[in-house]
């Protein structure tokens, strides 16, 4: 069976007039736009076409200073002492504005990451949301949360955000420690700032106190000085695994709390008795979906022996069916890598694995002339050796192995120095019990994959983090229990 076929989608481009981009996005610091000390801004571009889309204020050392200083003026003073069921309705009140807004800001997320306008239309946008709705409504129930205990927020939290899901990122970062009663600083990812700029709009309208949120974008150097100021009591991180053992390093002995999400190399394993055509559905969305930018995707298939030819071939086939292309289009499956750097590094690990022996396979579609893009690709004929198996790739490459026994896939799901997250696809429940019990992994999706809600946790073992975010358990880092 081939599934390629001659005939094209007519483009069913999302709108962007509706669109505001200011020229350029100050600092948001004690509830006003401000430029930086310096003076200094930085572009962010749209990676489909490498065109401008604004300035963006870059915070110096000091300007993040500022930042906390308001953040602890307004926890010492308001935040802290407001009643929780009023803070519960500034969030609920962030959470409606999203909604209200959520065609623009999908756009938005669109043009300045480059994932497809369906993703950040259907997931990205609605789980923000989801998450302040969600935290909302524990800010003045945690004496349920946390029964027999009463909770102190922790202070001012420094929070630092990748660019793979900038608006979502964000929520699940900001929902959490607001209900708790702490407030922030928040430092978006370089190349996706743009969406946090619009939440600061939106915190605005809602009349959150000045200084409960605080948005200061940069570089490494604009996260590194909010991790060293002594007066951040605690340390979120979203980002990679090397960042986030500095960050490690350098909070050790402040007293600083922290959670660090980080990598990931997800097994997604196929038994014979899976459903096949959906699970070779789950293994496109797995490692394709927003260009295999998710910490979690699953980059490593393991497919058992008697199934293999026929999963692979299948496989093959639905990947010539995947529409790469303008991100604003509704019928497109994969976007823009987000960034030039991003790309040399997938395009890096596509050589290295070719160089060690793999086999490459690439879905022979079009690629645009400018902008930033890489076909998906998967790699059969590697071993648990191959830096592709080991290593996280971050980009729409899949590593394929075969395997016999269930010891057998077990031991080499977790031959790896990440544990974020894993697939089991069977029509065996006893089998998805004994292998979400036996994978050293945060989250284990049984006949599906890279589902999410806020009231579940997320988090790493290993090199894939310390903490969780989301639930129940996503409220734990933001408070002290009495
Ligand atoms: P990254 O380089 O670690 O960057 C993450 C954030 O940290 C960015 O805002 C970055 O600023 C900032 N940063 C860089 N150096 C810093 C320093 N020395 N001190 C403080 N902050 C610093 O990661 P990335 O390459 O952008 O993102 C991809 C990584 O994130 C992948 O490894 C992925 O697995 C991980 N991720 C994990 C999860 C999860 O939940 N576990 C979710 C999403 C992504 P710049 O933007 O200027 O670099
Ligand atoms: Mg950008």
């Amino acid at each position: 069976m081939n599934y390629k076929t001659d005939w094209v989608y007519n483009p069913a481009p999302e709108s962007a007039d509706h669109v505001r981009i200011q020229e350029r996005y100050d600092l948001f610091i004690n509830g006003k736009f401000i430029p930086s000390v310096k003076n200094a801004y930085f572009k962010t571009i749209n990676p489909a076409n490498e065109n401008k889309l604004a300035q963006v204020a870059e915070a110096q050392k000091t300007d993040v200073g500022l930042a906390v200083r308001a953040a602890k003026k307004a926890y010492e003073n308001i935040w802290s002492k407001m009643d929780p069921s009023e803070r519960g309705k500034y969030i609920f009140r962030i959470a409606r504005l999203i909604q209200e807004r959520a065609r623009e800001f999908a756009v938005i997320e669109s043009l300045d990451g480059g994932k497809p306008i369906r993703e950040s239309r259907d997931v990205d946008i609605p789980l923000a949301a989801a998450h302040f709705f969600y935290y909302a409504g524990w800010a003045d129930k945690l004496e349920y949360a946390f029964p027999g205990r009463k909770t102190q927020p922790v202070g001012v939290a420094g929070q630092i955000i990748p660019w793979n899901f900038p608006l979502l990122m964000a929520a699940w970062k900001l929902a959490p420690a607001l209900a708790t009663g702490n407030t922030v600083v928040l430092k978006p990812a370089e190349t996706t700032p743009l969406t946090a700029m619009k939440l600061a709009e939106i915190i605005q309208e809602c009349e959150l106190p000045p200084g409960v949120v605080n948005i200061v974008n940069g570089g490494g150097e604009t996260g590194q000085a909010l991790v060293e100021h002594p007066d951040v009591d605690k340390i979120a991180f979203t980002g990679s695994t090397e960042v986030g053992k500095f960050i490690m390093k350098t909070v050790a002995g402040t007293g600083k709390k922290y959670t660090l999400e980080l990598g990931g190399k997800a097994a997604n394993i196929i038994f014979e008795d899976a459903p096949l055509d959906q699970a070779v559905e789950g293994i496109i969305t797995g490692i394709f979906f927003n260009q295999g930018h998710v910490c979690c995707a699953g980059s490593r298939l393991f497919v058992q022996e008697s199934v293999a030819e026929t999963v692979i071939s299948k496989l093959k086939n639905r990947m010539e069916t995947l529409i790469v292309g303008d991100p604003l289009d509704k019928n497109t499956d994969i976007g823009a890598i987000n960034s030039k750097a991003q790309l040399d590094k997938i395009k890096m690990y596509v050589d290295i694995g070719q160089k060690e022996g793999g086999e490459i396979f690439q879905s022979s579609c079009n690629l645009p002339k400018k902008g930033y893009w890489h076909a998906p690709s998967l790699f059969t004929g590697v071993s648990q050796s191959h830096r592709v198996v080991q290593e996280e790739i971050f980009g729409p490459v899949l590593a394929i192995q075969s395997f016999r026994t269930v010891d057998e896939v077990i031991a080499k799901a977790n031959n790896t120095p990440f544990g974020l997250s894993g697939g089991v696809w069977t029509d065996k429940g006893s089998k998805i019990f004994a292998l979400s019990k036996a994978i050293r992994a945060g989250v284990i999706w049984a006949n599906t994959f890279n589902k999410f809600d806020p009231s579940s946790p997320f988090g790493g073992y290993k090199e894939s983090g310390l903490g969780r975010e989301g639930g129940l358990e996503g409220l734990m880092p933001y408070v002290h229990l009495v």
